[in-house]
């Protein structure tokens, strides 16, 4: 699903090249759920960025769903975003005056489907979450949790290749965490694609790979033995 191959970014500071993300290679299969640690400034948000098509290498190799995306102008890799890419943020991202509908609706006005086929889709989506009698609730008549599921809803409606998710519980208590991993297990479970960023190990440890980055490079990439099942 995702092979890269001495991928690096490199900012200039003062004058002075630096790495942010030493030569990476790896490589994610598809329905794969994985689980990214590391320290602050350990590269994570950067390798994030460039998974995501937000941002470019400054050089190596990124395949993605076929897709050679080191190469692509920003027109193509907005497009890649778009159809390719979900994302779900830790501060959830919701249009606070649109309800869940509209909100899980957005990305598929961009995506040429029709005003009944977004409906139906999003009803889908969310009723995937466990959402299905919030449908017209708008973002402040929802909980912490349930607002995070509806931003999940929102990730996939597009049926994308990988879920990119970046401290998804880091602005919840640990009972709505535990349902929001409950929710990734369950995506995982039906072949959904899955990177997330956590510094939480009891979060990390619902995945069934870890990666752990420090000073910009990989120095782990484990099985979780045990892994924690969310009720
Ligand atoms: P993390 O997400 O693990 O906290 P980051 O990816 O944000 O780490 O940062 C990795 C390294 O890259 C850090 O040393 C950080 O200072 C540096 N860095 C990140 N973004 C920039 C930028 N825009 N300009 C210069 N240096 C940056
Ligand atoms: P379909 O044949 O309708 O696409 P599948 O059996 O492939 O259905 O998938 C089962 C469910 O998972 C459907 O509700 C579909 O919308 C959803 N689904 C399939 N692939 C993805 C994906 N990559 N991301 C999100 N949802 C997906």
């Amino acid at each position: 699903m995702l092979h890269i191959t001495d991928l690096t970014k490199r900012y200039e500071s003062g004058g002075l090249e630096q790495f942010a993300l030493q030569p990476i290679s790896l490589s994610v299969e598809q329905g794969e759920f994985v689980a990214i640690m590391g320290p602050s400034g350990s590269g994570k948000s950067t390798f994030m960025n460039l998974l995501g098509c937000l941002d470019k290498p400054s050089s190596g190799s990124y395949v993605l769903d076929g897709i050679e995306i080191s190469q692509l102008d920003e027109n193509k890799l907005a497009d890649v975003r778009n159809r390719k890419i979900g994302f779900v943020f830790q501060a959830f991202h919701l249009l606070p005056r649109s309800s869940a509908l509209t909100n899980v609706e957005l990305p598929m006005l961009y995506a040429g489907f029709s005003r009944k086929e977004r409906r139906e889709r999003a009803t889908e989506a969310l009723g995937r979450v466990g959402l299905a009698e919030r449908l017209h609730n708008r973002p402040n008549q929802l909980s912490g949790g349930q607002k995070q599921r509806v931003a999940i809803a929102r990730s996939l409606v597009n049926r994308p290749a990988i879920l990119l998710a970046d401290e998804p519980t880091g602005n919840l208590d640990s009972r709505s965490s535990l349902e929001i991993m409950a929710i990734f297990q369950e995506l995982h479970a039906q072949g959904v694609t899955i990177l997330l960023v956590t510094h939480e190990t009891d979060i990390a440890e619902h995945a069934e790979r870890i990666i752990t980055f420090r000073d910009g490079a990989i120095i782990a990439d484990d099985r979780v033995q045990n892994r924690r099942i969310a009720q």
